[in-house]
């Protein structure tokens, strides 16, 4: 064997791997060894998934749901999904119009897979979820970014938008609430945007992962209820990860138009087959069983809220941090860009000297930030900003 092996593919060659599951895993792997960090890597609720979630889905295993499911989901389970859509939003969706999938990130790539060709370009606001770029450029098609940074409230404006689209532009990917910078467009600056896309004749993949973490009693816009047209051109990525505290279940959905549906549902068959189908009953009680699951929800929201202020509070005490009050998700985006450091650099440091884990914002395509989970306890939290704020003034000096 004296020849050298072939090359890997140019997909396994050009592959970013996550950066915020390396932060989180380099910080796991410190705690294993003993050290004390403070953990604001994480883009997970610290929370477990509540138990009458936990108990459908062990009563399903012992019925011997253990079977293949259908490929786009159980029936109930898209039937209850539909029926949220309209209870929540008044938008009308058919189940057959509800994909399953195993994880939200991969309705995200389904999503886009159904809708991109090599070539076409995917308009991603900036600061991004790390995943839309690597799946676009899977897809063979080319992220175009648009940073919007703090002086706008991480929110774009429709001009932005139409200034990036070209003869080429096929998708434009929303995300409000967002990871990672927890901002939310209200109705009419989501309708202001999407009357752009339309104009364009773009899909429109909207990101509601996060429809049900909000606060100061926002509302929460979902393009695809703003017009029959704007449905047409809609793909809704949602999932069980993050409102019920089920990361590790790996359900997503999408809800799309027909054809759409069709598409996604036909790649994943040959993709993954259905998602997990046990797992799905627990989703089904998650949507059936209202009662306990927003008692479970609320007791989630209040925790996040307080931290969300403590966090924010004291980072605008700290000499250097500039940070907004997120109104979405657990996520802060404090602006570090005063230290004069790559956010990267500001990163490696802060975990070295403080033990204090936080994800670069250069990961998310806007450099001068970090982003903080705060889906986390308070004490972490209250730890974690006294030693960020020991750190800061030791650059300072
Ligand atoms: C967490 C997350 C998802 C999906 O997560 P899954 O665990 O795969 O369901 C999708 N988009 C964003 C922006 C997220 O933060």
């Amino acid at each position: 064997m004296h020849q050298a092996p072939p090359s890997l593919s140019t997909w396994a060659r050009h592959i970013s791997p996550s950066p915020t599951l390396a932060v989180d895993a380099k910080a796991k792997a410190l705690q294993a060894a003993g050290e004390d960090v403070c953990g604001f890597a994480a883009g997970e609720p610290d929370f477990d998934t509540p138990d009458h979630i936990k108990e459908a889905c062990i009563a399903a295993l012992r019925a011997g749901k253990t079977k293949y499911a259908p490929t786009p989901g159980i029936e109930p389970l898209r039937q209850a999904i539909a029926a949220k859509y309209a209870a929540d939003y008044g938008l009308k969706v058919a189940p057959s119009q509800v994909i399953v999938s195993p994880g939200g990130k991969f309705s995200c790539y389904l999503a886009i897979l159904a809708t991109c060709s090599p070539g076409d370009e995917v308009i991603i606001p900036a600061p991004f979820w790390v995943s839309y770029p690597e799946m676009v450029k899977l897809a063979g098609a080319v992220p175009k970014f648009v940073l919007a940074d703090d002086t706008t409230g991480f929110r774009l404006t429709p001009a932005m938008v139409e200034a990036a689209i070209t003869p080429k532009t096929k998708l434009l990917i929303l995300n409000s609430p967002s990871n990672p910078t927890g901002a939310v467009y209200t109705r009419a600056e989501l309708e202001a945007i999407v009357a752009v896309a339309l104009k364009h004749n773009l899909y429109l993949m909207s990101d509601e992962i996060y429809e049900h973490l909000i606060y100061d009693g926002l509302a929460f816009a979902s393009p695809a209820t703003f017009s029959a047209e704007a449905a047409a051109r809609t793909i809704i990525v949602s999932g069980f990860s993050k409102t019920y505290a089920m990361t590790g279940w790996r359900l997503g959905t999408t809800v799309a138009p027909a054809p759409i549906a069709k598409a996604i549902a036909e790649l994943q068959s040959q993709m993954s087959s259905n998602a997990t189908t046990f797992a799905q009953y627990g989703a089904l009680a998650a949507l059936t069983e209202k009662e306990k699951t927003s008692a479970s929800l609320a007791q989630m929201l209040t925790a996040f809220d307080r931290r969300r202020k403590f966090l924010h509070a004291e980072l605008n005490k700290i000499p250097g941090i500039s940070c907004l009050l997120a109104q979405g998700a657990f996520y802060l985006f404090p602006n570090i860009s005063s230290f004069g450091l790559t956010s990267e650099d500001f990163c490696t440091r802060l975990l070295d000297q403080q033990k204090v884990a936080a994800v670069h914002g250069s990961a998310f395509g806007a450099e001068g930030y970090l982003r903080l989970s705060y889906a986390t306890s308070d004490a972490i939290i209250a730890k974690g900003v006294t030693r960020l704020a020991a750190f800061c003034a030791g650059l300072k000096k």
